[in-house]
């Protein structure tokens, strides 16, 4: 049996075109994930390019040619963004736009008409370039991808490298070259990208699952003003740490903020300043605190923070340091930040539950307060 290069790009286009759709409405209609939007895209630039260059050989080729090689290379950059999206790393613009033009550019000049491999080295260095890009950004996925991370990234390096070989051999022999015809040619290539669409396309939609599974849970741990974790995100996350030793070393400081007389910042200034207070707040504390410290909303304009390890004194010189940078806040329209009250509770060894030791800062917050607030109190129990 002789498979044409012309059959194979049919099957090749079929195969792509099946496999968008299917994408399209089981995944990319439900999800809405980045990633399976530029998978779909990606398959739809593969069907062009393998549709235009059907006219090969035809009166047609002159542009035939040209926009096949782009309408390829840009299927790669699509990979590439999509596989960027899963880091949450927007597409580079480069690459967008210069690969695609070089190689537009470089096939144009090199007499389309007549030439069916015009522009073929920069066209197969955009494609090698292009997945292998997307190989690396699938590498460095955390290796909570891991079930997906490793078959896809080894697909796309695989392809990289094959269309590196075929760049060598076609810059070493030219377009009849024994080998490349026979090893690296339009027909081997149509078949291995045929198995390698397959194998990306099934872990795709795994990946797709995944990515919507983690923005869930961002939404669902997240505070929507402040970006803060939640009070239940909080709480979980306290809880475990209290449970794992090795991390909080036994003891650590619980503290528990109350912005002071924030309705009358809100009465005064408006609520959108009010919210602004609230962000304000929260960025000081990020910026205060240790990526190991936890940080979340406890509700309305209290804040909690949980730092393992830390003893009274560095609880208090972090509620001075947040109070401090608040205050340093550029504001606008005569808007003064608040003063800020905190309770601080510490805990060691004996401590089982969050929620006791978040009374015991609460109880030292409501004295901060009833002294006169803008202070930091410590309980005197523990947690
Ligand atoms: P104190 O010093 O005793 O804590 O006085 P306070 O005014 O800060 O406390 P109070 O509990 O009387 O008021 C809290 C205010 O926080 C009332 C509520 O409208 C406001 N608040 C709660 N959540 C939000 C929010 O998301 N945005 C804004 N702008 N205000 C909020
Ligand atoms: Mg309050
Ligand atoms: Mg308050």
């Amino acid at each position: 049996m002789v498979l044409d290069t012309a059959t194979l790009r049919i099957a090749f286009g079929v195969m792509a075109l099946v496999l968008g759709l299917l994408f399209y409405f089981s995944s990319y209609r439900i999800t809405r994930s980045p990633y399976s939007g530029w998978w779909c895209l990606a398959l739809l630039f593969f069907l062009g390019g393998s549709a235009a260059f059907l006219l090969n050989g035809t009166t047609h080729q002159w542009w035939a040619g040209p926009l096949g090689n782009v309408l390829l290379v840009q299927g790669g950059v699509a990979v590439w963004a999509g596989a960027r999206s899963l880091r949450e790393l927007p597409p580079k613009r480069w690459v967008f736009t210069a690969v695609p033009v070089a190689t537009l550019v470089a096939t144009a000049v090199d007499h389309p008409a007549t030439n069916v491999w015009a522009g073929g080295a920069v066209f197969l260095a955009g494609m090698c370039l292009t997945l292998g890009l997307a190989s690396q950004e699938l590498w460095r996925l955390e290796p909570g991808y891991s079930r997906v991370r490793v078959p896809m990234a080894a697909a796309a390096a695989a392809i990289s490298a094959f269309y590196l070989a075929r760049l060598v051999f076609f810059l070493l022999e030219g377009q009849h070259g024994p080998i490349f015809v026979t090893y690296f040619g339009s027909a081997v290539t149509t078949m291995i990208t045929m198995v390698l669409l397959v194998v990306v396309s099934f872990s795709m939609a795994g990946l797709s699952t995944e990515q919507q599974t983690r923005a869930l849970r961002m939404v669902a741990t997240r505070d929507d003003l402040t970006g803060l974790l939640n009070r239940k995100a909080f709480v979980d996350l306290a809880a475990g740490l209290l449970k794992d030793r090795a991390v909080t070393q036994g003891t650590g400081a619980l503290i528990l903020a109350d912005l002071d007389h924030f309705k009358a910042v809100n009465d005064t200034h408006g609520h959108a300043a009010g919210d602004l207070a609230l962000q304000a707040f929260a960025g000081a504390c990020q910026d205060t605190v240790r990526s190991t410290d936890l940080v979340g909303r406890y509700g309305g304009e209290e804040f909690v923070l949980l730092i393992p390890g830390g003893s009274a004194l560095r609880a208090e010189h972090i509620a001075e340091e947040i109070s401090r940078r608040l205050a340093q806040v550029p504001t606008a329209d005569g808007l003064e930040m608040p003063t800020v009250s905190y309770g601080v509770a510490l805990y060691d060894a004996g401590t089982a539950d969050v929620e006791d030791l978040i009374a015991a800062a609460d109880e030292a917050l409501y004295t901060a307060k009833s002294l006169g607030r803008n202070r930091t109190v410590h309980s005197d129990r523990r947690g």
